[in-house]
């Protein structure tokens, strides 16, 4: 019986994941998982930023405000229902960055835990505080979101910039992702501070002691790449007993959102369902994979992930509702539980 599952998750894709996932525990829909199932997320915090003094964690607040009923579902980051002035003031003040969207209800939050900073707190003490509001009320204990480390990671991007001297310029990922749209080349993706991170309290247990973990569809570079490049999260995966299985976020030959193709470009892999499960690689042969799903419409490229020693299907992978996400995990359990599992 399935009841510890750790999922390592960046925002969007990753909390979609979620709530499928979720929905499928509680309905009883998935192989083989308990009904009070334990869900761990370890959470991607490279993406965080201060701004106006502010600690933001994009990634933790789009998994807490998404599973709490909080997310704005158009956006599908902030609150919803949100309102604007505190950007607009700041706007009047003619004060930098204004490309950072800070929403009146989200300040809040950042509020809460720069404060807690300041006192002393860890992130991830921070981040239970804040979860107290957003997951506690639903799902009381059956859901932790750790952050994948305390320590301050910063995902930055070189992009070419023919006014500097230098002909390229860093910027802080959220810079490339909201002020330049990911509309040109990343030349290098640098994790500043990434291997001195410790990985965050409880984060690897969770793995060590998880009876599956998943990889939902998250970015494979700036979410779940950076949460595998925590010194020692890669090499518990390894050794954990649990079965490793993972969803690929690129169908079709390119990511359904975001920016998952210019990252991966950057890094030299190709932007394909089966060069990113080859990418992570499998467990038997160093990586961290015993099992990859690919989108039905790329089952030509499921003989190319088997022979690379991964067990893989073709189901379809577009979350367009809870439903069709939690048939998602259900075939990810499948693949390394079943009695086909390889
Ligand atoms: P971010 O931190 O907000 O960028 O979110 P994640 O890293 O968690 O997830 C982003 C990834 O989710 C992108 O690379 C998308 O291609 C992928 N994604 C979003 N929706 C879907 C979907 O319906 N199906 C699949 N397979 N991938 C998706
Ligand atoms: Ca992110």
């Amino acid at each position: 019986m399935i009841r510890d599952i750790t999922v390592l998750a960046g925002g969007t894709g990753g909390a979609r994941f979620l709530q499928g996932l979720l929905h499928g525990i509680s309905a009883g829909t998935l192989p083989g998982v308990a009904q009070d199932a334990v869900v761990t997320v370890v959470a991607n915090t490279a993406d965080d930023i201060w701004v106006h003094g502010l600690k933001v964690c994009p990634d933790l607040d789009t998994v807490m405000y998404t599973l709490g009923d909080g997310i704005d579902p158009v956006r599908r980051w902030g609150r919803r229902d949100e309102t604007w002035s505190v950007r607009t003031e700041l706007a009047e003040y003619g004060v930098e960055p204004t490309w950072f969207g800070l929403g009146d209800r989200d300040v809040a939050t950042h509020l809460v835990r720069t404060q807690m900073l300041e006192a002393g707190y860890p992130l991830s003490a921070v981040t239970t505080a804040l979860c107290r509001r957003w997951l506690e009320p639903t799902y009381g204990d059956r859901v932790r979101l750790l952050p994948m480390t305390d320590d301050r990671v910063e995902t930055h991007v070189a992009v070419t910039d023919e006014e500097s001297p230098s002909g390229r310029r860093v910027v802080h990922f959220q810079e490339y992702w909201v002020r330049l749209r990911a509309s040109v080349p990343a030349e290098t993706v640098v994790f500043v501070g990434l291997d001195q991170a410790t990985p965050g309290p409880g984060v690897l247990d969770a793995i060590t002691g998880a009876d599956l973990v998943l990889l939902p569809p998250s970015n494979p570079v700036v979410s779940v790449g950076t949460i595998l490049g925590v010194p020692d999260v890669r090499d518990v995966l390894r050794v954990t007993k649990a079965p490793v299985v993972g969803v690929s976020p690129i169908v079709g030959g390119s990511h359904v959102h975001g920016m998952a193709e210019q990252m991966l470009t950057s890094i030299g892999v190709e932007v394909g369902a089966a060069a990113v499960g080859l990418h992570y690689g499998a467990r038997s042969a160093g990586g961290v994979l015993d099992g990859w799903l690919v989108d039905e419409g790329d089952a030509d490229q499921v003989a190319r992930v088997r022979d690379g020693g991964i067990a893989c299907r073709a189901v379809p992978l577009m979350m367009t509702d809870h439903d069709a996400t939690a048939a998602m995990a259900a075939a990810a359990i499948e693949l390394v539980t079943g009695p086909a599992a390889v």
